[in-house]
Order: C-alpha cells, then structure tokens, then sequence
C-alpha cells in the first residue's frame, strides 16, 4: 500500500475537489447536483445558482419544483431539487444554518448519504472520518486489490484499514483524479500508469 500512496502522491500531488465551492453549504450542493453529471457541467450552473440563492435559507424558501428549472441541465433536476430543498430546511431548522460538522449530523440531511458526507466533512471542513467511495474509487480498489468488496459501505472499510487516517481525504481525491485520467473504465490507459507495476487487474491494457 506505501508503495501506490507514494506513486498516488507523484502523479496527483495537491489533488482535490473538483467542484467549485466557497463554503460547506455551496459544497454540499455542488456534490448532490454531481449525481450523474460532470463536475464541469455543475460548475456551470453554480455560479449563477448562488447568485439567485445565496444561503441555506433562500433555498428553503424556495418550492422544489421552481429550484428545479435552476438546475434542469444537471439532469434528475427533480430529485436533485427535493434533496437541495430538504438541505436546507433541515440545516436551517436544526443546525442554525450551518452545514454540521459530524457524520451522524450529516447523515440525517436530506441527499447526504455517506458518499456525500465524506466529501462535505473532508474537502470542506478537513475532517477524516472516511474515504469518499464513488464509481471511481469502486472500479480501481478492485482493479489494485485493495478490497474483494462490491458494496460501497464494505470497500470503505476496506480502505480506512489500510489508508493512513491523515491521507483518507488525499487518496479519496487522487483515486478520483486517476479515474478520470487514466484508470478510465474501459480500455484503461495502464501504458501511461505509474502504478502498472503494482497492478495486476484483469482488464489491462499494457
Ligand atoms: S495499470 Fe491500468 S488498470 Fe492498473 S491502475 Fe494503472 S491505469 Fe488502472
């Protein structure tokens, strides 16, 4: 594992999150409108978002199907625009406006599962409590061996036995990074892969 963190940390130095954000709440919203849609197509529709709607509270002011025309091109705009909605309600009501800062207090906000909530508590409040486990981070645990799992909430575990504490919220970017870079789902680019000798997936390509 000390040998892919050290190449992770040559090939991805200073990685981190892609979506733009100047707060946790911006963050929060940023990661729920990311569901299947790219991070630059969230970029996009942000910036004018929280000019329209500045704080937790002028979302929960807002009807989820009038949100929802904000954030059309983002895709599931309905859903998306419900759990925003909820996001907000719950923060203003229960957390005083602010995003908290636990897992627990996360996990009972409307669209922050764990995923979501390892990325708010990491990247926006620098707080490790786990190691974000999206499609990416799923397909290159296995192709690494890092995990025999296929559930998000087991390759977590997984990862957190065997990733130091203080480069849970590093890996969880740099993986991210590679994904999209090099270790794409099909036809990897494993000639161009620093890791390629400490990778023996089955699906290489060089
Ligand atoms: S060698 Fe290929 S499959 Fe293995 S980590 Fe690199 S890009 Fe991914």
């Amino acid at each position: 594992m000390a040998g892919i963190l050290r190449i992770l940390d040559q090939m991805y130095p200073g990685a981190t999150c892609a979506l733009h954000h100047r707060n946790p709440w911006e963050l929060l919203v940023a990661t729920i409108l990311s569901a299947q849609c790219t991070d630059k197509r969230v970029n996009e529709v942000t910036p004018g978002l929280f000019a329209k709607y500045p704080t937790p509270r002028d979302f929960a002011a807002v009807r989820p199907e009038v949100l929802a025309v904000d954030i059309r091109s983002t895709g599931f705009f309905n859903n998306k625009a419900k759990s925003i909605v909820g996001a907000a309600t719950r923060i203003v009501g229960e957390f005083a406006g602010e995003v908290p800062r636990t897992m627990e207090a996360l996990l009972t906000v409307p669209g922050a599962a764990r995923k979501t909530a390892n990325v708010v508590l990491g990247t926006a409040y620098g707080i490790a409590v786990g190691v974000v486990v999206d499609t990416h981070v799923q397909r290159i645990a296995a192709r690494l061996d890092l995990t025999k799992n296929s559930d998000p909430v087991k390759i977590e575990r997984d990862l957190m036995k065997i990733v130091p504490r203080e480069k849970w919220i590093l890996f969880s970017h740099q993986i991210i990074l590679h994904g999209r870079a090099l270790c794409v789902a099909r036809n990897p680019k494993c000639a161009e892969c620093g890791l390629n000798s400490l990778c023996y997936a089955r699906d290489k390509t060089a």
